[in-house]
């Protein structure tokens, strides 16, 4: 019979097999984006897909309170031994914490050396500030030249605009390179009910109408960031709303930010608001079409869940449709 102990250490056992075998499809998605891409390679990665959530639970804790910095985190993804120096963690955390940050060195490395960026998920509250964490660490190293890692910042959050601009305030005063994808963000559901059972306020902005000045105020500031420093600072706007859409466009031409720069990427679900994409595409802005990479079993509830969350997207394929009848009746019925 085995003992509790066992049993848990061999659960965890099975985790860290499955976050090998993660990385392990991260890298196979950084080899394909390198060779089957025409403009600027881009993967997205999950950071819980490399290390237990309830680890970057703690983290997040710590991080917030200060009992760790993005410096030590960004020394420690090379020095790992540096960790057992952390006060507040057990031992068997700091192992899992350690091969967590081996694995996002490993997928940076190959990254940096196939030319292709990567962009962090943002996920639930409780975890993110442990997310940006490993985010802002992976930038200390991999940005010098170029903003190969992004983070992105939900702005269905009150706080994503006081988040970003700290974070771009912290990497551009070491004089790195900065990155960011803007969504309104897809756990709205999980968070208020998150924040009922802990007793704590809604982090979500009270109202649809609120996340849409959040989110456009975010890009305005950042599109004003980028006009001052240029190249040291990219932005995706990772949005299926046209009118976010279309105010993005106009701040960059305000400020004279050229559409093939790079320098603002556009970018909406493949197969989804294609109708956004595509006209974008032809007008000489860069986009980025974001496609799960996985099993039909894997992929199609992650598709379902993001059509369902997703206003603009509905709105869009309603659009879409209306757009193809038209199409047909002139092709086909002359009128
Ligand atoms: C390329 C790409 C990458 C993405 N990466 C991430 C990621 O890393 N993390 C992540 O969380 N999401 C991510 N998303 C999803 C994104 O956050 C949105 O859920 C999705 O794009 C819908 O928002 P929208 O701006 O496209 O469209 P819209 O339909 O205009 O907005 C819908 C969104 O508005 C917000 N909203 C709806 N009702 C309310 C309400 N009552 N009060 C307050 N806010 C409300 C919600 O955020 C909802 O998802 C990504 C999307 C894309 C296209």
């Amino acid at each position: 019979m085995q003992s509790p102990g066992a049993s848990s250490f061999i659960t965890q056992y099975i985790k860290e097999v499955g976050y090998d075998a993660n990385l392990t499809t991260i890298l196979d998605c950084i080899q394909m984006a390198s060779e089957l891409s025409k403009g600027r390679p881009m993967i997205q990665l999950k950071v819980t897909a490399l290390m237990p959530a309830e680890l970057l639970i703690t983290l997040s804790k710590m991080y917030t309170y200060g009992g760790i910095s993005i410096e030590q985190v960004a020394e420690a993804m090379y020095t790992p031994s540096l960790l057992y120096e952390v006060e507040g963690l057990p031992e068997a955390e700091i192992r899992q914490w350690c091969r967590g940050l081996e694995r996002l060195r490993e997928a940076g490395e190959f990254a940096q050396r196939k030319g292709v960026y990567i962009l962090v998920d943002a996920e639930y509250t409780h975890m993110n500030p442990g997310i940006s964490l490993a985010a802002l660490a992976m930038m200390l190293n991999f940005n010098k030249d170029i903003p190969l890692i992004w983070n992105t910042y939900q702005c269905y959050l009150k706080e994503a605009y006081n988040a970003i601009t700290a974070d771009y305030a912290t990497i551009m005063d070491k004089g790195l390179c900065f990155g960011a994808k803007i969504v309104r963000g897809a756990y709205i559901n999980c968070e208020e009910e998150y924040a009922k059972r802990q007793g704590v306020p809604n982090p979500v902005c009270d109202s649809y109408k609120d996340t849409s000045s959040s989110y456009n105020r975010v890009v305005e500031t950042m599109l004003h960031n980028i006009s001052h420093c240029g190249e040291k600072c990219n932005i995706i706007v990772a949005s299926h709303n046209e009118e976010s859409v279309r105010k993005a466009i106009q701040g960059m031409e305000k400020l004279g930010i050229a559409r093939d720069s790079g320098l603002v990427y556009f970018g909406q679900l493949l197969g989804m608001c294609d109708q956004v994409s595509y006209p974008l595409g032809q007008a000489g802005y860069q986009i980025y079409k974001s496609l799960p990479y996985g099993t039909v079993e894997e992929t199609l509830p992650y598709l379902s869940r993001r059509a369902q969350e997703n206003k603009s997207v509905l709105m869009g394929a309603r659009k879409e449709r209306s757009l193809l009848q038209r199409e047909l009746r002139r092709r086909f019925l002359r009128f």
